[in-house]
């Protein structure tokens, strides 16, 4: 139980209690804040499995999302990459590997998936790969929706026709001005940035193409980067989200452009609470569904045994698989090292291993932000986990506030109760001798 101590329009200080766990928001005398909605017997919440690497998750051969990882080449570099430390752990696969994943989806896939998402690296760098992929899945599964994410600098006016002839949902990681940190900016070339254009022209209709950004140190204002591409793109109505805050998987993004100081996360969460005021994060699907589902939370009484994590691979039925049909930890890994766990042929004997469930960990069950954040990536241990969950806490301190504002005219000014941080190790300069340094 925490207690959210805010202030009203007029600066009046208003509180508020808050139990993440039950999804409750009263007043200080108990009263509920929000009119609570009763759930009824086919809507009751089913437990989310509690995956450690002591009880392993299972993962079936009937998935509802299948990921299917074309390999984790990129012709980019961002400084961030959440993938980079698993390439050398990637299984190399060839074009022709791909008619031999055909052939194998047949023996172990039981049922129509319904997504299939085609991942790099850079997935256009694969480019052959696809082309004998997506047609044949297509046929095999009509209704499947596709989606990719790409670095948007690959298109071809032949790559833009496939994606359209087969409805592929495009995201576009891009971010924005903050560009500099992934590396070249494709609008910034007038064949690739036409070709940009093209593409969000032909899918823009039904929300089948966005911009998805990463909120990073100097890129953390939702609204400006908005802003940016609906400069860029002279077009009000172009779909800009997040991929979220930047992530800390290996040592790079330890030593730069994963760590904030105190003042960029303040700005951070300035920018988050201001743009839901403004109305700006109802524009970007990633704001709008954090505030929605926490709102939902809250009227339903989301239970937190029913949340899995974030992003989804710790359910049985979000399978990721590589071309040789191995299941990976996620799309994000490599099969050559922990990360692959097992052979899809062998699904039965598939174990998830690798990761730990949010109540597994301390600081999780003693967050505040616990429903809106989810737990960070379920793999991350040590410096790289205490990293990425201070990054996500203030993103979700800042999307808090920003619900609060919207919802309820209240400004989160500080949170009371017994918040548990994983620390970062502390460095701890070494003042050396004079007569060392001297000699
Ligand atoms: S912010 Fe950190 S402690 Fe809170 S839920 Fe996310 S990962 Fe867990
Ligand atoms: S486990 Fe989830 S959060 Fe972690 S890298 Fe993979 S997809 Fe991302």
């Amino acid at each position: 139980m925490f207690i959210l101590h805010c202030s009203d329009a007029d600066g009046k200080s208003v509180s508020l209690r808050y139990a993440p766990h039950a999804s409750s928001l009263t007043n200080m005398d108990g009263t509920p804040v929000l009119a609570s909605r009763r759930l009824t017997q086919e809507h009751r919440w089913e437990d989310a499995v509690r995956i450690s690497p002591q009880q392993p998750g299972r993962k079936l051969a009937n998935p509802t999302v299948l990921k299917i990882q074309l390999g984790l080449g990129c012709n980019y570099t961002c400084s961030y990459c959440n993938q980079s430390s698993q390439v050398d752990a990637m299984a190399m696969t060839k074009t022709a590997d791909a008619y031999a994943f055909l052939v194998d989806l047949d023996k172990w896939l039981k049922e129509p998936p319904a997504r299939i998402e085609f991942w790099g690296g850079e997935p256009l760098l694969y480019f052959r790969k696809l082309a004998i992929l997506v047609p044949e899945l297509d046929k095999r599964f009509p209704d499947a929706e596709f989606s990719m994410v790409t670095n948007g600098s690959l298109l071809t006016e032949e790559i833009v026709e496939f994606i359209a002839r087969y409805d592929i949902c495009i995201t576009v990681s891009h971010d924005g001005p903050g560009q500099h940190l992934r590396g070249e900016d494709p609008f910034e070339d007038p064949k690739r940035g036409d070709l940009l254009k093209a593409l969000w022209q032909e899918r823009k209709t039904g929300e089948r193409m966005w911009f998805s950004s990463v909120l990073t140190p100097d890129n953390s204002d939702p609204a400006a980067l908005r802003r940016w591409f609906v400069e860029t793109l002279g077009d009000e109505s172009v779909v800009t989200s997040l991929e979220g805050v930047v992530a800390t998987h290996d040592d790079q993004s330890l030593a730069g452009p994963g760590v904030w100081n105190a003042e960029q996360y303040r700005s951070l969460k300035d920018a988050v609470a201001a743009s839901f005021e403004t109305g700006e994060a109802l524009l970007i699907p990633a704001l709008r569904e954090k505030a929605r589902s926490f709102m939902e939370s809250l009227l339903s009484g989301t239970p937190s045994t029913s949340m899995g994590q974030k992003c989804g691979m710790d359910r049985s039925d979000h399978v990721a698989v590589d071309l040789h049909s191995n299941v990976l930890t996620c799309h994000n890994t490599g099969a050559n090292a922990q990360h692959g766990l097992g052979s899809a042929l062998a699904m039965d004997e598939v174990r998830l291993d690798t990761s730990t469930h949010w109540a597994n960990r301390e600081c999780c069950s003693h967050c505040p932000v616990l429903q809106l954040c989810g737990g960070s990536c379920m793999y991350l241990e040590g410096e790289q986990f205490a990293q990425s969950c201070e990054n996500e806490y203030q993103f979700g301190l800042g999307v808090l506030d920003g619900t609060l504002r919207r919802a309820l005219g209240l400004k989160l000014d500080r949170i009371e109760g017994d918040v548990r941080r994983p620390a970062r190790r502390k460095v701890i300069p070494i003042a050396m001798e004079d007569s060392f340094v001297r000699a």
